[in-house]
């Protein structure tokens, strides 16, 4: 426990921890430091290998790649020491260090020892910074060693100053202060919208709610502090809350931090993973390469979006105060312009849209740019000036950020950038002038902000080619919500082809992910017959969406879609789903502080049987535990959570929380259109308890009709005995995804493993026809919810294994069913049942799959996005 005793003199003598060349902080080669951003300090060049403790204290945080540390000495003052400059990335090869948090030290004890020639030659300098951290309260006092001397070990080096008394409470974690240490969860990292959530919690709970990641700490006031951290999946960083509700703030932080997160914004985000390893070929004298951000196919000309920025003048000609004002009320104007605009996307269901123009809204809101804009104003900037460079500098970071979901950010903040000087320049605005787009054209550009891409989708380009960007930026999102094909990541050479072929018929293969310049006559006539065939082929698909969807051999195969939301459930029911067949209603219990109650609950699953008209609809009980936490339910930890108590098995140990989800369930009208599954049934039994449970619960409420009752078959166990759970179960739904983990012991999370757990490994596909049969046996029907139910190849397999009912993402709905259509059963299954017979592994079974697809279904190069534009 740290001394907080104020009556000794504040002031704390740091000794030179090593003999090194005292180096002023502010010349240390990298910004971060040299700005003073952690805080003030002092910086030393290593003259040896072993660094000792500059003074007495506490270690209280070490970085998990060890090359940095906290030190808390005895008056309550946060030191951080920082073992060379960009040593993180080294992840602790060549640093030896002998303390561990929670240590006590004296000043002389050993800290690290470290390989010194390693350092130097991989890290970018073995200049080691040592920053007060708790600046608003210390200040540093250098000592008498002038710069570019040497230090001895041990001498004095410079005092920490008390600038005011340390609050024993926040310091010492008393009642008004948390925190814990968690892993993130967050597939993407700590993106915009996570970033805005949490600082919606600090806001909710009047608290300061502070992210502490390697030595960096950001406020959740700030969104770019919070995004500077650049935390990824898989990240420890601490949460520390501070303020009278500084419990539950820590709380939901922690769930909203420690829960992966929904499926994103569209069906294909998930897909497009924030992969900083792939490598875009650069083409060749034809071609240019990119990512495909939204597939598609399309051909017109090749026309340049330039971005045109607005002019402005550097330095203000109103008074400080005057330009301040105009700063506040352009920022009040455009924060009152994206509630509108937010919530006609919303009543209009372009959730999407919604979605980002509430990030925008929320970088908008962020104290810091505001502050340092106001600082720059008062300096002499002009209110536009000084916004545009603030945010400038953000740009930048976000830019260089190693992961390309921040990186793509950059779009979003310099969209914010330019409205907000439209508004603050308008004349400026005008004469920065709109391009004159043509319909149909093939659009390049260097980067382009999301605002700028709606307003561009409005002139109807025919594709969009980004020399920048990324798959997951918003700009992706909604060109794969708009069936706009696009390329991303296309770099310069781009621009180069843009510029020497503005106006030349190209062909834009974003399927191929490749830009067509110069393509023959037959070329293009070609892929013009494609894209003919292709719209003709979705325009066909979607207007018969809402028909039921039998095979060539007349089997009736129901296609539902798969929700997490009743927002969900009405795009399901406009994009033709014959009903709901997995609601997955964990999601309404996530990245909240307690379960919403009965008649929240009741509110939502109600909503959803509404939103799908006549149509049936499944609502998953609660599937909590392995990769899905709830923080207020704090399970203990056991050794494996994906074998342990998760699904209904964790459901019937919470009684009160499933009854309460039952009752819900129970109030929603009609009845008979309303199915309840349970998930992770390992045995007849637990179906058998939770239908009694039903039955007490309907007799209390004096209700006469009863819901559906089934069971999801995600473990091998309920395959294998599938024809009990049939006697028992009014439905069996297949989860492949966790049949799949489970039947191979593959982790579905596992990324490594990923290319291998594939749901056409023939075990599986045994399971699933052991699941069938033993269905059909009690005539119990077999639906499939799991991804594999809208893969390309493996819908086709279930169909011939003889599964009813096929539940996909709402934008798969007609493109699933048009190939259905398309299938004849029975001659796939005979196909199907001699290849299981042979020795295959789930690659080649893949191929034959797609083969016989491919000779036997007509295949379409429609794109997903492309069915679903009408439907999104
Ligand atoms: C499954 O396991 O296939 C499934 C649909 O459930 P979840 O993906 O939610 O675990
Ligand atoms: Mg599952």
């Amino acid at each position: 426990m740290p001394d907080t005793d104020h009556s000794r003199p504040a002031v704390t003598p740091l000794y030179a921890p090593l003999k090194a060349v005292v180096v002023p902080l502010e010349q240390v080669p990298d910004p971060v430091f040299a700005q003073q951003t952690m805080g003030p300090g002092m910086a030393l060049e290593p003259l040896e290998a072993q660094l000792f403790s500059p003074c007495d204290g506490d270690i209280v945080h070490l970085a998990r790649t060890q090359h940095a540390l906290t030190l808390r000495t005895d008056r309550g003052c946060e030191l951080l020491i920082h073992l060379g400059l960009d040593t993180v990335d080294l992840e602790g090869e060549g640093i030896n260090v002998h303390v561990a948090p929670g240590d006590r030290v004296s000043q002389g004890d050993l800290l690290w020892d470290f390989d010194a020639d390693l350092l130097a030659c991989r890290a970018l300098s073995l200049i080691t910074p040592l920053v007060v951290t708790s600046s608003d309260q210390w200040r540093c006092e250098p000592g008498n060693a002038a710069p570019g001397s040497v230090i001895a070990r041990g001498a004095p080096l410079m005092a920490l100053v008390a600038t005011s008394m340390v609050s024993s409470t926040v310091k010492e974690g008393g009642n008004n202060e948390c925190r814990e240490l968690v892993t993130l969860a967050l597939a993407a990292g700590l993106h915009a919208r996570p970033a805005a959530r949490l600082r919606a919690i600090a806001r909710r709970h009047d608290c300061t709610l502070l992210l502490e990641h390697d030595v960096q700490q950001a406020d959740a006031t700030s969104l770019t502090a919070l995004m500077g951290l650049s935390l990824r999946q898989g990240d420890t960083l601490e949460i520390i809350a501070c303020g009278n509700h500084a419990a539950s703030a820590l709380e939901e932080a922690v769930a909203l931090l420690t829960t992966p997160e929904a499926t994103e914004l569209d069906p294909g985000h998930a897909a497009l993973a924030d992969d900083t390893s792939t490598v875009v070929p650069s083409g060749d004298d034809t071609t240019c390469h990119g990512l495909t951000a939204s597939p598609g196919l399309a051909v017109g000309p090749l026309v340049r979006l330039a971005r045109a920025r607005i002019e402005i003048s550097p330095d203000r000609e109103e008074s400080a105060e005057d330009a301040k004002r105009a700063l506040t009320a352009a920022i009040g104007t455009l924060d009152d312009t994206l509630i509108s605009d937010i919530e006609r996307a919303r009543t209009e269901g372009r959730s999407a849209e919604a979605d980002i123009l509430e990030a925008h809204q929320a970088w908008l809101d962020d104290p810091a740019l505001r502050e340092e804009s106001l600082a720059h104003i008062q300096s002499g900037r002009s209110a536009a000036f000084a916004w545009r460079e603030v945010l400038e500098g953000r740009i930048s970071e976000l830019r260089r950020s190693e992961s390309r979901l921040l990186a793509a950010r950059a779009d979003d903040l310099r969209d914010l950038q330019e409205r907000l000087i439209a508004l603050l320049a308008p004349e400026a605005a005008v004469a920065a002038g709109q391009i004159e787009m043509t319909p149909g054209a093939i659009v390049v550009s260097d980067e382009i902000t999301p605002s700028q891409f709606l307003a561009l989708d409005r002139a109807a380009p025919a594709g969009l080619c980004l020399a920048g960007g990324g798959t997951t930026s918003h700009v992706a999102l909604l060109a794969r919500a708009r069936g706009l094909p696009c390329l991303a990541a296309m770099g310069p050479q781009v621009l180069e082809v843009v510029a020497r072929h503005a106006g030349e018929s190209v062909i834009l293969d974003a399927q191929k992910a490749v830009l067509v310049f110069q393509p023959t006559l037959d070329e293009l006539e070609k892929a013009r017959e494609q894209i003919e065939q292709d719209r003709a082929r979705a325009r066909a698909e979607r207007q018969v969406a809402h028909e039921p969807a039998r095979t060539l051999d007349a089997a009736l195969i129901e296609v539902c879609a798969n929700v997490t939301g009743h927002e969900e459930a009405r795009v399901a029911h406009e994009a033709g789903a014959d009903g709901i067949g997995l609601m997955r209603s964990e999601f309404l219990f996530m990245a909240q502080s307690r379960a919403p109650d009965e008649q929240a609950q009741r509110d939502i699953y109600q909503q959803a049987l509404d939103g799908m008209g006549a149509h049936p609809v499944i609502i998953r009980t609660l599937d909590i535990g392995a990769d899905k936490q709830l923080d207020y339910l704090s399970l203990p930890p056991v050794p494996n959570p994906a074998l342990g108590t998760r699904g209904i098995r964790l459901m019937t140990r919470h009684q009160p929380l499933l009854d309460v989800q039952l009752r819900a369930l129970l109030s929603v009208r009609p009845l008979d259109r309303l199915g309840i599954m349970l998930p992770m049934v390992t045995e007849a039994a637990e179906l058998v308890a939770v239908r009694e449970r039903l039955e007490v619960l309907a007799q209390e409420m004096n209700l006469e009709g009863r819901p559906a009752l089934g069971a999801m078959i995600e473990v091998p166990a309920a395959a294998l005995c599938a024809d009990q759970l049939a006697q028992v179960a009014d439905f069996l739904s297949i989860g492949t995804n966790d049949l799949t983990q489970y039947t191979l012991a593959m982790d579905r999370e596992d990324p490594d493993l990923a290319g291998r757990a594939d749901v056409l490994h023939p075990a599986v596909l045994r399971l699933i026809d052991m699941t069938v049969k033993g269905a059909a046996m009690h005539r119990c029907p077999v639906g499939v919810c799991g991804a594999a139910a809208g893969d390309p190849q493996a819908w086709a397999a279930l169909v011939a294994l003889g599964v009813d009912e096929l539940s996909v993402e709402p934008a798969r709905v007609a493109a699933v069913k048009a190939g259905i259509r398309r299938l004849d059963r029975a001659a796939l299954s005979r196909a199907l049942r001699d290849w299981l017979d042979e020795p295959l592994d789930s690659i080649t079974l893949r191929q034959r799959l797609e083969q016989w697809l491919g000779e036997h279904v007509l295949t379409s190069t429609t794109t997903d996005a492309g069915a679903s534009r009408d439907a999104i």
